[in-house]
């Protein structure tokens, strides 16, 4: 098996990781203790640069000014990308924005992939994916309350909403609402596309997550819907299609999810690493590095993160030859294996830190956080779990 990469990939990589490592790092003070209004300026200003570079939005579809890489290559980007918080903004390639794109290159009729696709891909406007209820389980969301009923040319949209994330500042947001309860579970539901600005669309609350409630794309909002009338045409993909589209956004969703947190996981290795070097611990001069439990934390977290992303780079280059259904088992394999790798680096990092690592003044606090959540959303690792065991039991017995 070769490993290589193209050289079109070494150079994209070998720009973006300096990039990331001269511009945005040294931008992370800003980030965590700054004011926002500085931290905008400063990311617009990134942004610019980004553009110059020709790199803006890589992940789109090349007639929408991306440079048209595979998913195992968008992977790679992602990983680099994933070293800092700013990668995906500075880049244009943030979520939800980037699924939503996804969704409506491939099933957005042409009308609205001008008036949505185009603005997001030009980083003019935000979106967000409104699927998840309060009062339903999001892990079996065939269990849904939020209706869209047929009104002459409109949909009426009713139902409460939350953890849309960025919503908070978002143009539109595609929900996903229950057009006929009498169709087979997986076809109750579709997916619409509703401006913010329609009234009966309220944001209620950004909610606080881990202390903090966030604003603007850096938020999970609670969202009601409440008689929301948009046109038929706002209707993505067919009438009952909304699992189906669900399932496309989420495949390779899954392998952008993996890589990030791999680049988050190599950071906090070095991290790990680079103060284990540094961190006396003896008076005779050792340092951490010098003791053999710090050893093997090194080599365990090394291990690791190799073998997850071995496995992440397989199932997207199989996602790229046989299309994301034929690769089902390798997506919840990765979902629940990387977020773990991913957790658990970062706790090692910290621990290496003592106290420093618990404080805002290194990365690590911000990501022990936020990141927490990657063993809920996009299938709980129980869920993945459960239906990859189920696949293989059942296909072990023939
Ligand atoms: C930071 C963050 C961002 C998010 N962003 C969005 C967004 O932009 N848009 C959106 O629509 N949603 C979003 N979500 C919601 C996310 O998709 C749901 O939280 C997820 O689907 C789980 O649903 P739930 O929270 O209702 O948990 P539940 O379905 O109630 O499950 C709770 C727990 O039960 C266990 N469990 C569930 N099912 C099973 C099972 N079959 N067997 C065994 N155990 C099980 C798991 O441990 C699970 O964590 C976000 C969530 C978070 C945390």
């Amino acid at each position: 098996m070769d490993f290589r990469i193209s050289e079109k990939m070494e150079t994209i990589l070998a720009m973006v990781n300096e990039f990331v490592d001269n511009e945005l790092i040294p931008l992370e003070g800003e980030m965590l203790h700054g004011s926002s209004e500085a931290l905008a300026e400063a990311v617009a200003d990134k942004q610019r640069k980004v553009r110059e570079m020709g790199l803006w939005a890589p992940n789109h579809p090349e007639e929408f000014g991306g440079i048209g890489l595979s998913l195992l290559e968008h992977g790679l980007l992602t990983e680099a990308l994933g070293k800092t918080p700013l990668g995906f903004t500075v880049f244009g390639t943030q979520a939800p924005d980037a699924g939503n794109i996804e969704i409506l290159h491939k099933f957005g009729t042409d009308e609205q992939k001008e008036r949505w696709m185009r603005p997001l891909v030009e980083g003019e406007i935000r979106s967000c994916f409104s699927m998840t209820e309060p009062g339903m389980p999001g892990s079996n969301p065939v269990m849904m309350d939020t209706v869209a009923r047929k009104d002459g040319d409109d949909y009426v949209i009713n139902g409460q909403k939350w953890f849309t994330s960025s919503a908070d500042g978002a143009a539109f947001a595609i929900v996903m609402a229950v057009t006929d309860p009498d169709a087979p579970p997986y076809r109750r539901a579709s997916m619409i596309i509703v401006p913010t600005d329609t009234p009966g669309f309220e944001v209620v609350r950004n909610i606080s997550v881990m202390g903090h409630s966030g604003s603007g794309h850096a938020s999970h909002a609670e969202v009601m819907y409440q008689s929301v009338r948009v046109p038929q045409s706002n209707l993505l993909g067919d009438e009952g299609g909304g699992f189906v589209i669900a399932q496309e956004r989420l495949g390779p969703g899954r392998i952008h999810h993996c890589m990030r947190w791999l680049g988050i996981a190599q950071r906090a290795f070095e991290m790990m690493c680079d103060r284990a070097n540094e961190r006396p611990i003896a008076e005779d001069g050792s340092t951490l590095a010098d003791r053999q439990i710090i050893q093997h934390y090194v080599a365990e977290c090394h291990a690791e993160i190799m073998g997850a992303r071995l496995m992440t780079l397989r199932s997207a280059w199989l996602i790229d030859q046989l299309g994301a259904p034929a690769v089902r088992d390798d997506i919840a394999a990765i979902k629940f294996t990387v977020a773990n790798v991913m957790l658990k680096v970062v706790d090692r990092a910290i621990q290496v830190h003592g106290a420093l690592g618990v404080t805002d003044d290194t990365i690590l606090s911000y990501w022990y956080r936020h990141e927490r959540a990657a063993r809920i959303y996009d299938g709980a690792d129980e869920v993945h779990k459960t239906s990859l065991g189920r696949r293989l039991l059942r296909a072990r017995k023939g």
